[in-house]
């Protein structure tokens, strides 16, 4: 069976979804399968999944796309993972090292909790592997960047 807690993502299934965005919200499941290193199949049951949960569409020449909501989620996933990142380059972790500690542990933290940290820590633009986006949720009310 798969990792799932609950309606929360697997860590793999955040990883497949981030990887998706990062090329354009089209990739072939040929491509996602050499990346991440399973078979085909695998991969393929994966997609069905994550399509039923209305996080992919079907785009075509079996590229795989995102739904709106998919983006959505990508774009949170990768805020998430930055935030996390660079939080822990405040206590010792190298770039490379915050970034594999927090692949470790990232799919468990709240949207929640990452506008807190977000707000906490001044609205960063830099990440340690890329550009942090702000939205309303990080940014409360009535506050603009
Ligand atoms: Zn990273
Ligand atoms: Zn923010």
């Amino acid at each position: 069976m798969e990792d799932e807690n609950g309606h929360e993502l697997s860590a793999r299934k955040v990883e497949y979804l981030k990887f998706i965005y990062e090329h354009d919200g089209r990739v072939k499941t040929k491509e996602l399968a050499t990346h991440f290193c399973v078979d085909v199949s695998t991969i393929s049951k994966t997609i069905n999944e994550l399509t039923e949960k209305g996080l992919l569409s079907h785009a075509p020449y079996k590229r795989i796309g995102l739904s709106r909501q998919g983006r959505e989620e990508a774009e949170f996933f990768i805020k998430r993972h930055r935030i996390l990142s660079l939080m822990l380059t405040h206590y010792g972790f190298s770039r490379e090292q915050a970034c594999h500690e927090v692949s470790r542990f990232e799919s468990y933290v709240s949207k929640g909790a990452v506008d807190r940290i977000c707000r906490t820590m001044g609205h960063p633009q830099a990440g340690t592997c890329g550009e942090i986006t702000h939205d309303t949720g990080c940014m409360g009310n009535g506050i603009h960047l």
